[in-house]
C-alpha cells in the first residue's frame, strides 16, 4: 500500500487536473490571442504516456480526475484514453472521472464520454447571444454548442455551466443565463477573469466584473443561501429559494480559496503546477520517458508535492495587475 500524496501543509492531494492539448478550436479573447502559436506536437505526453502518468496518480490516492486543455475533445483519439481511465472507475481507486470542454465536440462524443463512465461534465458558455458568442470566442458557433449540450443531456451525462463574468459584456445576461439553466436543470457557475498569459490587445482590468457585484445583483431578485459544501477548490455556492438551482462563484480574486486546496494540475507537456497562481512547477515527463519503471515517476511526484506553496499571489485591489502568471490557462488547463 503506497502512502497517499500531503503536501507540506497537510493537505491531501485527492485532485488532479490534466491538460492533453494546447490546441483548441476557439480563440475566446480572455484565453489566447487570435494567432496564437501552439506546442511542438512532440513536446506533448502521447496517450500511452498519459495513461501511465494518471494511473500513477490514482495509485498515489487521486479520486478525481478532470481532463482539460486546451479543448480536450478536439485531441486525436482522445476517447482512448477516456476508456483507459475509464478502468479505474471501474476498482474503485478513482471516484470521478470528468472532463471540462467549450461543447463544440459533445454531439461526437458524449455517448462516448458516457459509456467510458464519465457521469458529470462543465461546459464553458459565456453568453446565449449568437453574435456575443462569436466575439467572444471567435471562432465559436453557439448553436454547435447548444446541440453539444443537449446531446450530452440526452447520454445521461449533468452537464454544469461555467461562465467567465466579463464587465459589459454579459452582465445583462445574469438573469437570462440563470434561467436557462434553472428551466435546463444544469448548475452554473461564475468564474472571475484571471490574469493568465499574454492574450494580445485585451484589457484584463477592463474585463474584470467581481462575482461580489455579480452576487448583489442576483441578491436583488432571489433569496440566496450559502451552502457550507467545497470540493476543496475555490467555488463557493448558493442556493436560489425561489427556484431551488445552485450557483457556484470561482473567485481567485476577490477571496483566498487556497487553504483548503487539494488538487495539482499536469500541463499537456508534463508538468506538474501545484498551484494555478503560482509560476513554480516540475517536470514529470523526464522521469516519465526515462524509464518503464514507474519508480522514478512517483518519486518525482513526491518531491513536487512536498513544493507545493501555501497559496496564490494574484491581487487586483492596486487597480494594476499583480501576481500575472506567465503561461496561458490553456496550457496549465483551467
Ligand atoms: N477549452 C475548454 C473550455 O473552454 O472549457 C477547457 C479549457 S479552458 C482553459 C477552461 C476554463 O478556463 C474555461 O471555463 C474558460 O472560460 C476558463 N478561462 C480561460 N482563460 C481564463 C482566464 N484568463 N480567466 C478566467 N477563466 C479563464
Ligand atoms: Fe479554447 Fe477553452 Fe481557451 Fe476558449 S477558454 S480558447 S475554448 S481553451
Amino acid at each position: 500500500m503506497q502512502l497517499p500524496l500531503v503536501d507540506p501543509f497537510e493537505r491531501a492531494i485527492r485532485y488532479l487536473r490534466v491538460s492533453v492539448t494546447d490546441r483548441c478550436d476557439f480563440r475566446c479573447v480572455y484565453c489566447m490571442s487570435e494567432d496564437m502559436t501552439f506546442l511542438p506536437k512532440k513536446d506533448l505526453l502521447t496517450l500511452e504516456e498519459l495513461d501511465r502518468l494518471c494511473s500513477a496518480f490514482v495509485r498515489l490516492g487521486v479520486q478525481k480526475l478532470r481532463i482539460t486543455g486546451g479543448e480536450p475533445l478536439v485531441r486525436r483519439d482522445i476517447m482512448t484514453f477516456f476508456r483507459a481511465m475509464g478502468r479505474h472507475l471501474e476498482t474503485g481507486a478513482l471516484n470521478e472521472l470528468t472532463v471540462t470542454t467549450n461543447g463544440s465536440q459533445l454531439q461526437r462524443f458524449a455517448t462516448d464520454l458516457a459509456q467510458a463512465g464519465v457521469r458529470r461534465i462543465n461546459v464553458s458558455l459565456d453568453t446565449l447571444d449568437d453574435a456575443k458568442f462569436t466575439a467572444i470566442t471567435r471562432w465559436g458557433r453557439l448553436p454547435q454548442v447548444l446541440r453539444g449540450i443537449e446531446a450530452a443531456r440526452a447520454a445521461g451525462l449533468r452537464v454544469k455551466i461555467n461562465t467567465v463574468a466579463l464587465k459589459g459584456f454579459n452582465e445583462d445576461e445574469l438573469f437570462s443565463l440563470a434561467d436557462w439553466c434553472a428551466r435546463e436543470d444544469m448548475d452554473l457557475t461564475f468564474i472571475e477573469v484571471m490574469p493568465m498569459g499574454d492574450i494580445g490587445n485585451e484589457d484584463r482590468l477592463g474585463q474584470y466584473w467581481s462575482l461580489e457585484d455579480l452576487r448583489s445583483r442576483l441578491a436583488e431578485r432571489f433569496s440566496l443561501t450559502d451552502l457550507g459544501e467545497s470540493s476543496g477548490g475555490p467555488a463557493r455556492y448558493v442556493r436560489l429559494a425561489e427556484t431551488g438551482q445552485k450557483i457556484g462563484f470561482i473567485t481567485p480574486l476577490s477571496h483566498n480559496f487556497c487553504e483548503s486546496c487539494n488538487r495539482v494540475r499536469i500541463t499537456c507537456t508534463g508538468e506538474i503546477y501545484t498551484c494555478l497562481g503560482q509560476d513554480g512547477h516540475s517536470d514529470l515527463r523526464a522521469p516519465l520517458r526515462g524509464s518503464d519503471a514507474d519508480a522514478d515517476l512517483e518519486a518525482a511526484i513526491r518531491r513536487a508535492i512536498a513544493l507545493k506553496p501555501r497559496g496564490h499571489d494574484f491581487d487586483y485591489s492596486r487597480q494594476q495587475v499583480d501576481g500575472k502568471v506567465a503561461r496561458h490557462m490553456s496550457h496549465t488547463g483551467g
